[in-house]
């Protein structure tokens, strides 16, 4: 597969709190060379504007899920099938983000994330699109439920979002369909562990994101992200791994054909 450009695998443009347009988003990455993005819901009404915003652009995807900061909201019995139907359009190319997160004290409890997180993962695993998951403080939990999903849909696939550096992730996704992607947050001066897991993170599971708004890479961290920049997070992982942008890119297009297989539509 020929590719010479990057993808943003995961962003939030679809509803931006400081007014910047889709259009100019898509404008400004075009310069960049980053010419697809998926756009990742957080809620249901958030996955409706992700999906159709997709619909507007042939370079534009959809993610539809619900983050675990609002798991408190969810309720299987009532939201299973709405999200399952929104997450079957075809611009929503992914279930998610969704996950556990222990990082914030004030994040629902564990039993609501859990219940959140399985109902997200049964309907990747329905509809054989792959799983965007957020896990903070939360490796082995994360990984506990994914292995009972699996042992549900064991055509279950994934993308490890704004990786955390877990090294029991790394060992996990081994003889499995998941992907690690890493964000801005790689560039940064402090994270040494985050580079480390990128040596031991296998090339053919490599995935990069801006997740902007937030963590822009350096040379514009601290600034307000956007897709463009996943230029810089490539360039740097190239750098970093010895090799050539254009190898990197390649490698990245092939790496995404492999999980969206049968989902591109
Ligand atoms: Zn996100």
């Amino acid at each position: 597969m020929e590719a010479n450009f990057w993808t943003d695998t995961h962003a939030h443009i679809h509803d931006d709190e400081h007014g910047r347009s889709v259009d100019e988003f898509i404008n400004l990455a075009q310069e960049k060379n980053v010419k697809r993005i998926i756009t990742i819901g957080i809620n249901y009404n958030d996955s409706i504007k992700a999906v159709e915003t997709a619909e507007q652009y042939d370079n534009i995807y959809a993610a539809v899920g619900m983050h675990p900061e609002y798991a408190d909201k969810y309720i299987r019995e009532r939201d299973y099938e709405p999200f399952l139907k929104l997450a079957s359009n075809k611009k929503a190319v992914a279930v998610g983000e969704t996950g556990l997160d222990f990082y914030y004290e004030e994040n629902p409890d564990e039993n609501r994330q859990n219940i959140l997180f399985e109902g997200m993962a049964d309907i990747a695993g329905i509809l054989n699109k792959p799983l965007v998951i957020h896990s903070r403080n939360a490796a082995e939990k994360t990984i506990k439920i994914l292995d009972k999903v699996l042992s549900k849909h064991s055509n279950l696939k994934g993308i490890f979002h704004c990786f955390d550096g877990n090294i029991s992730v790394l060992d996990w996704i081994k003889d499995k369909n998941f992907y690690i992607s890493y964000a801005g947050n790689v560039t940064f001066k402090s994270a040494e562990n985050l580079r480390q897991a990128l040596i031991n993170t296998p090339v053919d599971r490599l995935l990069i994101e801006t997740d902007s708004p937030y963590l822009a890479p350096v040379p514009v961290r601290g600034k307000k992200n956007m897709p463009a920049n996943v230029s810089y997070t490539g360039e740097y992982v190239a750098e970093f791994l010895n090799l050539p942008y254009n190898i990197l890119m390649e490698q990245l297009e092939n790496n995404l054909q492999k999980l969206m297989k049968g989902v591109w539509q």
